[in-house]
């Protein structure tokens, strides 16, 4: 790869490419062996309803716990397993994951909870998803409408009228809640928006960051908001991180928020407990007991 770049074929190979290549490939074989010296972790972070206060699902987050390097972030490592493939077998994981624990907590009487799987481009574009999706409901015994699922705009409109297929087919395996992740960052077509079988936008923390001053991010987050529920999708506001935050998307009729301000994302039992916790508070939540 680096020989095709230059005249004299090494030109470019400096030490300092040579560690790069070296820390990739190294990362590479390490995520090769993450899976079956189970290093993956899936972390919660909690959705909360700003109607309610209630605690009603979470965000599963893939996390790797690297033995020598610790927690590495999935901004580092999610591309890396895009590129070589192994996401789908680790997606699958996820998903699998994901499903058995929630019907553990099921069993443990805890209130009813949504979790979100995000899902990948090179998942989302095998032929078997929804069928990969049904095997996995029927072998934990999940009810699908506890299942959620993110995609990305870009994922979407890679091969929109493909996209769409796929969705209605995990759709007809009872998977009705299916959220577009980081809506406004990626190459939207809004007319696009109304053919796909989804029903909550989340609200890019890019532009939850600026609020409530930046004067275009309220323009942003006021206009995904009423579009959202123009077209009778929920939104759900992503990186709430503060009141001052809270209170703007309260007023303005935001859905569902998550973020640190709820909090960080959890590992499985830790998140149960707050979801219990959450549950016995009489005056629920963050914020709660500011005026609507
Ligand atoms: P995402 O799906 O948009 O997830 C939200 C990210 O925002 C998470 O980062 C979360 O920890 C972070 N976040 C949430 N609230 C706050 C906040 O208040 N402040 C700040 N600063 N950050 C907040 P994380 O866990 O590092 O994940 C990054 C991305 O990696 C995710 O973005 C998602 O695209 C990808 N990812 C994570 N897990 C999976 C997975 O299982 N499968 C796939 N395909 N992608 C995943
Ligand atoms: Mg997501
Ligand atoms: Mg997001
Ligand atoms: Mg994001």
């Amino acid at each position: 790869r680096v020989k095709q770049e230059g005249g004299n074929g090494y030109r470019f190979f400096t030490p300092e490419l040579n560690t790069l290549a070296v820390g990739r490939l190294e990362t590479e074989s390490g995520l090769r062996r993450a899976q079956e010296r189970e290093e993956f972790a899936v972390y919660y972070q909690p959705k909360m309803d700003l109607e309610s206060g209630a605690i009603i699902g979470a965000e599963a987050l893939l996390r790797w716990n690297h033995p020598e390097r610790g927690p590495v972030s999935p901004v580092e490592f999610i591309p890396i397993l895009e590129e070589t493939g192994q996401i789908e077998q680790v997606g699958e994981w996820v998903l699998k994951t994901v499903c058995t624990q929630l019907r553990q907590w099921q069993d443990a009487a805890l209130p009813p909870l949504n979790v979100a799987v995000n899902l990948s481009g090179r998942q989302l574009q095998r032929n078997n998803l929804a069928s990969t999706i049904g095997t996995i409901l029927d072998a934990t015994g999940l009810d699908p409408r506890f299942l959620e699922l993110e995609v990305t705009e870009s994922m979407l409109m890679h091969d929109a009228p493909y996209a769409v297929e796929m969705l209605m087919q995990i759709r007809a395996k009872g998977v009705i809640h299916i959220d577009v992740d980081d809506f406004g960052t990626g190459y939207s077509s809004l007319s696009y928006l109304k053919r796909f079988p989804i029903d909550a936008l989340k609200l890019d923390k890019s532009f939850v960051d600026g609020l409530p001053c930046d004067e275009d991010d309220i323009a942003i987050c006021r206009a995904v908001i009423a579009l959202a529920h123009n077209l009778k999708l929920r939104v759900i506001a992503e990186g709430v991180e503060n009141d001052a935050q809270l209170a703007f998307l309260r007023d303005n009729g935001c859905d569902v928020i998550q973020g640190y301000i709820v909090s960080r994302p959890l590992p499985a039992d830790a998140f149960a407990q707050l979801v219990r916790q959450h549950a016995c508070m009489p005056g629920r939540g963050a914020g709660s007991d500011s005026p609507r």
